[in-house]
């Protein structure tokens, strides 16, 4: 999957009634899932599920976390840069 999907998508997980073959569609408005196997659109619907959500709520904390090291990282400089002006005027 190389296309990230910004918009929470629902996906269905199904259970082909012919083939007893699983699998998960994504449902839009209009679409009318089939069994990828045979073809079969006699089709048991299991569990619903957003799964692009949680990997949009993963995204969301891995930028935070992101966000969070930058600042942290600004903050030692900051210290350092305090440090060294310190130390400097100390010297003199
Ligand atoms: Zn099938």
């Amino acid at each position: 999957m190389g296309l990230r999907i910004i918009h929470p998508v629902p996906i269905y997980e199904y259970e082909c009634r012919s083939c007893r073959h699983q699998f998960e569609q994504l449902i839009r408005t209009g679409d009318t899932a089939a069994c990828p196997k045979c073809q079969s659109g006699d089709l048991e619907r299991l569990l619903s599920h957003v799964s692009m959500s949680s990997e949009n709520t993963r995204q969301l904390h891995f930028n935070r976390a992101r966000q969070a090291a930058k600042r942290v990282q600004k903050d030692k400089d900051v210290a350092q840069w305090e440090y060294e002006k310190k130390h400097r005027e100390e010297g003199h």
